[in-house]
């Protein structure tokens, strides 16, 4: 399984752990002290999309777990299973 860390703590550590031996770390000292970072409370982001009920045009279905809303409740985020019906941007 994966660790999730907050790109912002490690800096933060790293620079903390390093900040009286600049010039004397090594890439192998900064990679050992990621390990040390702790992980961030997340989980995998789910996404899915809104499609339409073929039988009743007025009804949306999750594309993740099937559930079957009116129209004028559907959001960003599913209400069954949460995944996440939002475009995915793109942060590079
Ligand atoms: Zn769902």
């Amino acid at each position: 399984m994966s660790d999730y860390i907050s790109r912002e703590d490690a800096k933060n550590y790293v620079i903390g752990r390093y900040d009286d031996q600049l010039g004397f770390i090594t890439m192998e000292d900064i990679i050992d002290q990621l390990d040390y970072v702790p992980a961030a409370d997340v989980r995998p982001v789910v996404r899915g999309k809104w499609g339409t009920d073929r039988f009743k045009m007025e009804r949306m279905i999750c594309s993740e777990c099937g559930v079957v809303l009116e129209w004028s409740k559907i959001n960003n985020f599913c209400p069954n299973c949460g995944a996440d019906m939002r475009k995915k941007i793109d942060h590079d």
